[in-house]
């Protein structure tokens, strides 16, 4: 029978962050529905129902073993979220049916912790395993002769490839496992995939700590994969029992319990305009899923399951046999609204997917003689005509079709063995894994007693995972191309001889750095041998961070009660950050979030860059913070960019934070694959993640034209700034706005006078409004600029206005003019045009070269751009910093305001001069009284415009005439 998909939400509490910056809480609960309100408009609030809503951001107290439990009734504790899904998959279990259990959420937002949990807040996961063989060990003893045995495994997938978490062998194959479609049967259909039978709790434990080692290992060595990966983890759970009449019944349950990918990196927000944002930011599997689960939700026939090795490991789980259970992990803050949001569609749509359980549960014998058929179909096939056989369509296929075969050898053999026979290899594999759990009990004791690194991982669920001991005497520290080393660290920026730790006999710990190698302690680079004490952190290389532990100090601290926290991954990345060159950019007075982003920023701008030397890629990376008075916005946040320098060229281009991070993850592979001694490590220029256009545009600067002059009837003729984002001058712009008549004619200084305005929201607002914006040229671009155009966006126009590209000079001309019509002109445009600049930006596409012809290397290179950066600085250049950006702008805005403001006086200094005429007039003819009509007709002179709206105004009052005609009428005076 179909049934529905189950859905769960979950919210966490606010983190340190979150609490430090004062973040305001965005989602409520109340029983099944779950509100979401946006931050920047209140009165938008949207509801959602789900099975469950679990509110787990406030209302609990921490235990002394460390367990979150209730304080207020609202609160859901872990227990509580066994209870309603981990119980169902239990049941499920035994019943034969398969479930699958999906978490899914931005990275942060507690995927991991309801999955797998932490400490003693222990997740569905380990609960499942742990009930699981309690109720088998209950049932052995009951039933002596029934059968049970559960198989685990646990995979990553990470960019389109499988990795078996079980077996590290697996992350050298190139392209990874390969995932087949179409699982009808077995644990997951992932060639040459470790499953590995195990018999109690504690060697599932064991394996899904092995596992979560592997995947650290990989994720600190290798890549960056903590929040790109899904984990899949896959119980197989096969009970034999008889049935009434004696016949041996066989009953398989498949559970996969799967934690995705930080769903942020289902979309690309931000990584607009990357050509490479296809390959990077776009977690194909995860977007797939998106895909399959909204094509299911409307009922749609073909499914693409096939597109992804995510959902084609899932197809069962999405739709087929099984009973899924999905929970999406929110983030309560603020600044993760959008992302929430869209985590809160995506459950809403998970919701209405239908998927057809059935207990999977045959004779024993029926199974066997069906397995046996299909191997005999199989060996037909496969054995054909020598080759690929006729029928099958390609040599994949074939291969596939010749590992199902061994897959169901195996399955045979299995299902016939006696219980005997499987009873003496579940004991074998019980001894090889008591020993194993021996083991790392002996390596959990060690860990009180002797001094060791512990790492620190930004995923807390790979933090403290992987310890390396310092025992007494020397501990060599190197990557894997070192003379035997004791401790194989090998990530970016490690030497094969990098480090050396020794413990003395009173186990006073010196660490001590190998020439040449980078190594930071509590935050500052060392050159010389150092103490260790506990809790310390220490970076080898680029990015390997561990945390020391000291037995004897903590020992120490722990008789005066004064144990201190753990370090955080946050604390001891941001100390590294600000004693770098990071603290000359960041400044006090910058808000909260900045100085975050730039600390998150600054660790991969300065990986990028040792990437960039050792790969030779002649680039550079630097930080630009662009102020949104750079770009013409009035106010905002200022943004992080990273600025790529092309060294030989001096070209440069703009990358914003998201599209960096994409291509550093993109780096980093082509690192590992470069460190691996992979031959064919470098791409060619349009996929290397290093190389960037220089036919792309890029913002050269911008001039901030004033248009009050407009709102005045005055014409405009001014030269203005080009400034870039840091405020240095990059050139001139001449603008022009022109007062014109209806059909274009410019107006000359006498009609300008006819038509004067006194008060634009009195005199304008209401009447029509003709000008023409010219840019004849811009002077003094850089020549490295092959072809410069400006572009602009004028009032609320939704397309940008583009002059023509004008190449081969310094001094292009573009003669560009565009007219503009407004009748009437509402007070909004008024307004604009009095206090509004209109931003005009310049772009220019670069020069490109045929690669380095310098000969010198990026580090030479590097370092000769940074010397050039410190002449320029020190020398007399015209640059200066933002501040002087503002004053040029404020100037050129006093200029224009000076300008207008005296005109306006000169207008009114003529009216006077002919009031006073008329005066005069009167006097000379001794006349008493004064026509009004003449006075009038002065007074009027400025704004006949004004005064014939007026007068239409009047009519429009007393004979409801239409407004169009009117207006016209009064225009057709200009
Ligand atoms: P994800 O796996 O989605 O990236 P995690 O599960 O690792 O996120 O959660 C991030 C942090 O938030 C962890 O430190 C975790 O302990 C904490 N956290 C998440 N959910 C909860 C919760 N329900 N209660 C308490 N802490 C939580
Ligand atoms: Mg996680």
């Amino acid at each position: 029978m179909a049934e529905r998909v189950k859905v769960a939400v979950r919210v966490r509490p606010f983190n340190e962050r979150e609490k430090k910056r004062n973040a305001k809480l965005v989602i409520d609960m109340k029983g099944n529905l779950t509100y979401i309100s946006d931050p920047n408009n209140k009165s938008n609030k949207k509801d959602f129902a789900f099975d469950y809503s679990y509110w787990s951001h406030d209302g609990f107290k921490e235990e002394k073993n460390g367990y979150l439990s209730p304080e207020s009734a609202a609160y859901a504790d872990q227990k509580k979220v066994f209870d309603d899904l981990g119980k169902g998959v239990l049941e499920n279990a035994w019943s034969g049916f398969n479930c699958s259990l999906f978490a899914y959420g931005q990275t942060g937002s507690g995927k991991s912790y309801s999955m797998v949990g932490y400490g003693n807040n222990k997740g569905i996961v380990p609960i499942v395993c742990e009930k699981l063989f309690q109720e088998i060990e209950g049932k052995r003893e009951k039933a002596k002769d029934s059968e049970y045995q559960v198989v685990f495994s646990m995979i990553e997938i990470y960019n389109e490839q499988a990795r078996d978490l079980l077996n590290p062998a697996s992350f050298k194959v190139k392209g990874g496992l390969k995932v087949r479609e179409n699982p009808t049967k077995g644990l997951f259909f992932v060639d040459g995939l470790k499953e590995l039978p195990v018999n109690s709790y504690q060697s599932i434990e064991s394996k899904m700590t092995e596992g979560t080692k592997n995947r650290t290992v990989a994720s600190t060595n290798m890549n960056a994969t903590s929040s790109r990966a899904h984990t899949v983890i896959g119980i197989k759970f096969t009970q034999k029992t008889p049935n009434a009449s004696g016949q041996s019944m066989t009953r398989v349950s498949v559970i996969n319990l799967v934690d995705l990918a930080g769903s942020e990196r289902a979309n690309s927000t931000g990584a607009e305009g990357d050509r490479l944002k296809e390959g990077a930011s776009i977690n194909q599997s995860l977007s797939n899923l998106g895909n399959c689960i909204n094509a299911l939700a409307e009922n749609k026939k073909n499914i693409p399951f096939r597109n992804s090795a995510l959902t084609k490991l899932l197809k069962n789980a999405l739709g087929g046999n099984s009973k899924t259970v999905m929970i999406a992990a929110l983030s309560p803050a603020d600044i993760n609204y959008d992302e929430t949001l869209s985590t809160l569609r995506f459950a809403d749509r998970a919701k209405s997917i239908k998927t057809k359980a059935v207990i999977n549960e045959s004779p024993t014998d029926k199974l066997i003689r069906e397995l046996k058929e299909e191997n005999e179909r199989l060996k037909k096939m496969v054995e054909g005509k020598g080759g690929v056989p006729a029928g099958v369509e390609n040599k994949e296929e074939y291969e596939n079709m010749q590992r199902e075969l061994e897959a169901n050898k195996k399955e045979i053999e299995d299902m016939e063995k006696s219980y005997q026979e499987k009873l003496a290899a579940i004991e074998a594999a019980a001894k090889e894994q008591a020993k194993e759990a021996a083991a790392d009990k002996k390596k959990s004791e060690q860990r009180k007693v002797m001094p060791h690194l512990w790492n620190l991982n930004e995923d807390p669920a790979l933090t403290g995972i992987v310890c390396h001991f310092t025992p007494q005497g020397d501990s060599k520290i190197g990557n894997n191309k070192g003379k035997n080393p004791d401790i194989i660290l090998s990530g970016m920026g490690m030497l094969p001889e990098h480090a050396v730790i020794s413990n003395s006999k009173d186990q006073k710990i010196i660490l001590k750095p190998c020439a040449g190698a980078k190594i930071c302690l509590n935050g500052n680079e060392i050159k010389d041998k150092k103490e260790l004490h506990h809790n310390d952190r220490v970076q080898f290389g680029a990015n390997m961070l561990f945390v020391f532990h000291h037995p004897k100090d903590y020992t120490a601290l722990a008789k005066k009660k004064k144990v201190p926290p753990e370090p955080t991954f946050e604390q001891a990345r941001d100390e590294i950050s600000q004693n770098s060159g990071i603290n000359k950019i960041l400044d006090d007075k910058m808000d909260q979030m900045l100085q975050q982003d730039l600390m998150e920023i600054w660790p991969m701008l300065n990986e990028a860059n040792m990437m960039s030397e050792e790969l030779d890629k002649q680039v550079k990376f630097e930080i630009a913070l662009i102020a949104p008075q750079a770009v013409g916005k009035k106010s905002g946040r200022t943004e992080i960019k990273v600025k790529v320098k092309d060294l030989p060229t001096g070209n440069e281009f703009m990358w914003d934070k998201n599209t960096f991070t994409n291509r550093k993850y993109m780096m980093q592979e082509m690192y590992n694959n470069y460190i691996d001694g992979d031959a064919d490590w470098d791409k060619p220029k349009n996929e290397d993640p290093f190389w960037e256009d220089p036919n792309n545009p890029y913002l050269i600067g911008t001039a901030h034209v004033h248009m009050m002059a407009v709102a005045y009837n005055f014409h405009t003729d001014e030269t203005f700034l080009i400034t870039d984002y840091r405020g240095i001058d990059q050139g001139q712009l001449s603008c022009k706005l022109l007062i014109t008549s209806k059909n274009g004619k410019v107006l000359s200084d006498k009609e300008l006078d006819e038509i004067a305005i006194e008060d634009p929201s009195r005199d304008l607002v209401g009447c029509c409004l003709n000008f023409k914006l010219e840019i004849p040229c811009v002077r003094g671009i850089n020549k490295k600029y092959s072809q410069v155009y400006c572009a602009y966006q004028f009032y609320i126009d939704d397309k940008k206005e583009q002059t023509r590209e004008v190449g081969g000079t310094i001094n292009p001309d573009f003669n560009f003019s565009k007219a503009y019509a407004f009748d009437p002109a509402t007070p909004q445009l008024v307004q604009y045009l009095e206090q509004e600049t209109l931003v005009i930006e310049v772009w220019g596409r670069q020069k490109s070269s045929d690669g380095n012809n310098s000969g010198l290397s990026t580090r030479e290179l590097s370092l000769k751009d940074r010397k050039g950066a410190a002449a320029k600085a020190t020398g007399k250049g015209k640059g200066g910093a933002r501040a002087d950006d503002k004053e040029d702008d404020a100037s050129s805005k006093s200029n224009i305001e000076a300008m207008t403001y005296k005109r306006r006086m000169e207008r009114a200094e003529q009216k006077l001069r002919k009031l006073a005429n008329i005066v005069e007039d009167a006097k000379s003819k001794n006349a008493k009284d004064i026509d009004i009509s003449k006075i009038e007709e002065v007074i009027m002179a400025g704004y006949k415009f004004k005064a014939a709206a007026n007068v239409v105004k009047q009519v429009l009052k007393a004979k409801n005439n239409n407004m169009g005609t009117a207006t016209s009428q009064a225009c057709s005076l200009q």
